[in-house]
């Protein structure tokens, strides 16, 4: 039967790296690091997680575009910010064929830059404003530090959205707008999330301010799974993107970006697996309920038209459903469909027919009921959606248990977790800290928090908090 040689609650990180492979999400045998294979599995759980992004894209005006992968030199190169942010991180092509290019060509690291030269040409007026558009792309980054599937790789699945606004206070609403797409969508992984507001020094390249949405993995470390961008007109104005006014003044727009990546399928991965596999959300669940018929000689008749039966209600009930009718041992398929997360399992014998009931196990808690085999859709519905409150509770129980607020940095070092200190507002005091902890800094809270402290480095009053995690 199929294991990870590591246990989940001994080396989270090790077990990690065994499970995405062992659960067919991924292969990573492709021989250029940090580029891994999408497995059938892997890719429709991803492109499950996409249809939600698109449905909370679409429920709020946004269309969905596709800009081409290549960004010519001159386009990357009119925001100064951006080019020393992302430089180190990209991916050139220099030749086409026998020929050298005369202009380099770059793979998009983020499209911004591949985007805003094009918005200068569909932007004329004020009523061609808001423009709001999305692409769900890959892009590159020449990673150099250790790469881990879904969660630091060189080719990344990619959702960006792009706006740009009248002013500055319409940006600011589309930033309100875009928490609220990711608290939903969150909600439907059931993983309970931080925002953020990152730290000026280490803000997205070129933006006026960042909101992080960060993820509490078992390891206790953070996961950042998205991000949110006011850029105000920084970018309009090297890319010179212009409305005409009411009056006939001509205005630069303010602009948003939204992006979140793969990461949402490793904090997936991590956050609800249990030592038995996988347990995934079932909003994105290839599979939300395997059928097992239990064959007893002589019986084969009755039970396997029941299973055919049963599947056929459930899948026309719109609950994506699989009929394991493989000949091997139930048990065999009990540990395989665990080891991938099917949230419920069905187990159909010949009692069970005769009784007009089938067995339910939910993948989280594993206890075995009954359930009458003409409300079955109904039934396994609801236990998809008691399961995924299920998820999200415990969750949010473990992010509850590690977030700490501290006042001095020695009672912050006997802390695990995300951790909140006092912070004068120095930038080098916010520093040592992560020196000392060995961490990151996350950046404030967005909610205003009172703090009538001192900063724990430097002992001058500090009236804000600043968070602080070890990251991956
Ligand atoms: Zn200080």
């Amino acid at each position: 039967m199929p294991e990870t040689k590591t246990k989940k609650s001994e080396d989270f990180n090790q077990w990690y790296n065994e499970i995405v492979e062992l659960a067919d999400l991924c292969d990573k045998r492709y021989p250029i690091k940090g580029m891994n294979i999408w497995r059938p599995y892997g890719w429709k759980l991803m492109g499950n997680v996409d249809n939600l992004i698109r449905a909370e894209m679409n429920a709020t005006d946004h269309d969905e575009v596709c800009f081409p992968l290549l960004i010519p030199e001159s386009f990357f190169k009119k925001e100064e910010e951006h080019i020393e942010g992302f430089g180190a991180e990209v991916y050139w092509i220099t030749h086409a064929g026998h020929n050298q290019l005369e202009e380099r060509w770059l793979l998009r690291p983020t499209s911004e830059t591949a985007m805003y030269s094009i918005f200068s040409l569909w932007i004329r007026s004020h009523t061609d404003l808001p423009l709001k558009v999305y692409q769900i792309v890959n892009t590159f980054r020449y990673e150099t530090k250790q790469t881990r599937a879904f969660i630091r790789v060189r080719e990344i699945h990619f959702f960006e959205a792009h706006t740009c606004h009248r002013d500055f206070e319409d940006a600011e609403a589309q930033v309100a707008q875009d928490q609220q797409i990711a608290d939903r969508l969150l909600h439907k992984l059931c993983l309970p999330y931080i925002f953020c507001r990152r730290p000026e020094w280490d803000k997205f390249a070129g933006a006026h301010y960042t909101i992080s949405i960060d993820v509490l993995m078992p390891s206790n470390r953070t996961l950042q799974v998205g991000s949110i961008h006011q850029y105000r007109d920084n970018f309009s104005k090297p890319y010179e993107i212009t409305y005409e006014t009411e009056d006939g003044s001509h205005e630069h727009c303010h602009q948003t970006t939204y992006g979140m990546s793969e990461r949402l399928l490793g904090a997936i991965v991590g956050v609800h697996a249990d030592n038995k596999g996988l347990v995934l959300p079932p909003d994105v669940a290839p599979i939300q309920a395997v059928i097992i018929p239990i064959i007893f000689k002589g019986k084969e008749d009755l039970v396997n038209t029941a299973a055919q039966d049963l599947y056929n209600n459930l899948k026309s009930a719109g609950i994506r459903t699989h009929l394991d009718s493989r000949d091997i041992n139930p048990g065999n398929k009990y540990y395989a469909w665990e080891l991938k997360g099917v949230p419920l399992r069905i187990e159909i014998g010949p009692r069970d027919v005769a009784s007009n009931h089938v067995v339910v196990v939910p993948r989280d808690t594993g206890e075995k009921h009954n359930i009458p085999i003409p409300e079955a859709p109904q039934h396994i519905t609801n236990e998809l959606g008691f399961l995924a409150q299920r998820l999200y509770e415990k969750a949010s129980q473990h992010l509850k248990d590690n977030y700490h607020q501290a006042a001095t940095i020695e009672q912050a070092k006997t802390l695990s977790g995300i951790i909140e200190l006092p912070w004068c507002g120095n930038d080098t005091c916010a520093l040592e800290i992560e020196e000392i902890l060995e961490g990151n800094t996350l950046g404030e809270p967005l909610e205003e928090k009172s703090c009538n402290d001192v900063c724990p480095v430097c002992n001058k009053p500090a009236t804000r908090w600043m968070r602080y995690a070890k990251s991956y």
